[in-house]
């Protein structure tokens, strides 16, 4: 048994039953899973979650999903590491990073389809489709081939190597399609229409599959003592996630998991490139403006957020900001990452961090906040970004007399002072 009590419209709040619905007949605004809360207050505890799977599943009482045999390679549950070295540079108190790049296919695209094919399973469909900016697709490949379903899978053609290869390697149809995300996303839906038998993750089960992003927030109060951070930092691809950790903390709450009412203010992140919810932020303006993506951080370009508008409502009342960085801001927010904690993060997380640095030289996201940022895809899978900004020191012949000129040169070069006298 579950304890969904139903589908409401985000819109006209018209409810449904908990089937293959996305979208109200009425107005067309985007469906959102309901609880019985009081249900849920009265079974899940802290002690039935710690007893639980070391996965998103140990809080399957609050997914739509909890009465399924969950299609599992292990999502979430993954390291809230704290940045004391980070901190430092960046001038803040308290930091942690949420770590997703531990997730099985290295993003937290994990939690959403884990949630998704579970739920498409339940509902008889036998083929996982999805349009991907990359990490999607290995998720749904990686997941559909877990579930022994067969996975269609639309990508722009000129994404990251290691993202095309990975979701090929899995198995299911990989569609290369020659044109931006947005043209992807549009013969997607198209698509959804033509083949009601297939399990399109982010169109006709959206609904269900963003719940899995909840998990990040509920990991990171467990992973905290049960309690709330002060901000978040959260990068946008369509904003689902940033709106659904919102939902998370505010869930938390309301079965009584948390000692302390949360007040967590919700920072979005976004690459200049392709920023149309820190556009409206800094406009004031409720309108996202669609724009044609041109970033390094192709994992978040996303032109026509299908949750913008949320995200940026989500942001407004949390008190947060929205912000974006350059590609080079991007790449040196890779850098510190990876140089400081020994974490390495794909573009998304570069963008994570380089924003989170400017909302802290803007004054935004104060020392004295307990602040987590969310790093979301592993760096293996964006390699090419950082071509020509890393590399050996030196490369040498293999003698002692080769080293100790190309280590000789390098201290030079560094003026690092010698620990030895000649
Ligand atoms: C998809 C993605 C996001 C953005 O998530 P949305 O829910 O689309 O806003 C962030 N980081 C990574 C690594 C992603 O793959
Ligand atoms: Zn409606």
């Amino acid at each position: 048994m579950d304890f969904v009590s139903g589908l409401r419209c985000r819109e006209c709040g018209r409810t449904y039953p908990a089937e293959a619905l996305h979208v109200c007949d009425y107005c067309f605004g985007p469906l959102e899973v309901t609880y019985d809360y009081r249900r849920v207050a009265a079974t899940m505890s802290r002690e039935r979650i710690e007893a639980g799977p070391r996965s998103i599943w140990r809080y399957a009482d609050l997914l739509p999903v909890a009465d399924a045999a969950p299609v599992d390679l292990g999502a979430g549950f993954t390291p809230l590491v704290r940045a004391d070295r980070l901190a430092a540079e960046l001038g803040l108190g308290e930091l942690w990073i949420k770590d997703d790049t531990a997730n099985p296919t290295g993003s937290f695209k994990d939690r959403v389809v884990s949630v998704a094919l579970t739920k498409a399973r339940q509902l008889g469909f036998k083929i996982a489709a999805c349009a991907s900016t990359g990490n999607l697709a290995n998720s749904v490949a990686a997941h559909a081939a877990r579930a022994g379903m067969e996975s269609v899978v639309l990508i722009p053609h000129d994404l990251e190597t290691a993202k095309i290869t990975m979701t090929s390697v899995y198995g299911g149809r990989v569609f290369a399609v020659e044109g931006s995300y947005d043209d992807v996303n549009r013969l997607c839906a198209e698509l959804t229409s033509e083949q009601p038998t297939w399990a399109f993750v982010n169109v006709n089960v959206r609904t269900y599959y963003a719940e899995g992003s909840k998990t990040l927030a509920f990991e990171v109060a467990e992973q905290l003592g049960w309690q709330a951070p002060d901000h978040v930092v959260v990068p946008i691809g369509s904003g689902s996630q940033l709106t659904k950790v919102a939902k998370g903390f505010a869930e938390l709450w309301q079965v009584g998991l948390l000692d302390e009412e949360p007040s967590v203010r919700i920072s979005g992140a976004q690459a200049e490139g392709c920023s149309p919810v820190a556009t409206a932020f800094a406009e004031g303006t409720d309108v996202i403006r669609p724009v044609k993506p041109d970033t390094i951080a192709k994992s978040l370009a996303i032109g026509n957020p299908a949750d913008g508008w949320y995200a940026l409502e989500t942001i407004r009342k949390s008190g947060g900001s929205c912000a974006s960085v350059t590609d080079a801001e991007v790449i040196e927010g890779i850098r510190l990452l990876a140089r400081t904690e020994g974490i390495f993060a794909e573009t998304a997380g570069g963008v994570t961090i380089a924003t989170l640095a400017k909302l802290v030289t803007e004054g935004v996201i104060r020392p004295d906040e307990r602040v987590v940022a969310m790093v979301t895809g592993h760096g293996l899978k964006t390699v090419e970004a950082l071509a020509g900004t890393v590399g050996p020191t030196a490369t040498i012949a293999p003698t002692l007399e080769a080293f100790a000129a190309a280590m000789g040169d390098e201290r030079e070069r560094t003026n690092e002072p010698t620990t030895r006298s000649a």
